[in-house]
């Protein structure tokens, strides 16, 4: 059960929601975003989880990958079945390490979203759900994560074709509360509709 959520609707009816606490590997969008890493032999946290719950065939597909272009770099994005998952797609990207908030690691965590979105419309997809990345072992803070997340999203949204409905997964109460916060405060300048809080943070 969530007990958190956000949603602003845009005027062509694409919606972007917040949501949570809640476990992505249980979304039921059409791809789901893994905070992975440079290897994409998967890790600890949100990384960790994807491939325990979508089993075996997203690490082969990720070797292969590794096999024909080499390790990603921080920014990137590459796309794989989604194995078990409900999901029919994972796309991985990797989030930068904070090493103190230089403008390049902004920059590299708003690539992960403008790439990952920019996949998900390549491939014709039309609903994703994105966890927090880089907030957990990599350090970003939360709430400039959550602020550039968001926005990177509300400009990325009207330009696909295809993508029409992104979630914010979010796994904790403190990531919840930091998404909202930024939720709000874009909605006061974005080009959002309707925006409804069902229930915001405490
Ligand atoms: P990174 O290495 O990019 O920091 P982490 O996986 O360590 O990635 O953490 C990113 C965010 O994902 C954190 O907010 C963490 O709490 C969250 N997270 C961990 N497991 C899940 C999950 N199953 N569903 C959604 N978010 C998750």
């Amino acid at each position: 059960m969530s007990d958190f959520a956000a949603i602003l609707t845009f005027a062509n009816g694409k919606t972007l929601e917040f949501h949570g606490p809640a476990d992505i590997t249980k979304e039921t969008t059409e791809a789901v975003v893994n905070a992975a890493n440079s290897s994409l032999l998967g890790g600890g946290g949100v990384d960790g989880a994807i491939h325990r719950a979508g089993g075996p065939s997203i690490l082969q597909e990720c070797k292969r990958i590794v096999a024909a272009i080499g390790t990603l770099p921080a920014g990137k994005a590459v796309i794989t079945t989604g194995g078990r998952l409900p999901a029919k797609y994972v796309i991985h990207t990797v989030g930068p390490v904070y090493r103190g908030g230089e403008r390049h690691e902004a920059e590299t965590l708003a690539s992960c979203y403008r790439e990952s979105m920019r996949t998900a419309d390549d491939h014709g997809i039309r609903s994703l759900a994105f966890p927090s990345i880089s907030t957990g072992a990599f350090g970003y803070p939360v709430r400039e994560a959550a602020e550039i997340a968001a926005r990177t999203i509300v400009e990325a949204l009207p330009t696909c074709a295809h993508v029409e409905h992104v979630r914010f997964v979010l796994f904790d109460p403190a990531t919840c509360k930091a998404y909202v916060r930024a939720a709000e405060k874009i909605s006061r300048e974005s080009m959002a509709i309707s925006v409804i809080f069902t229930k915001g943070p405490s």
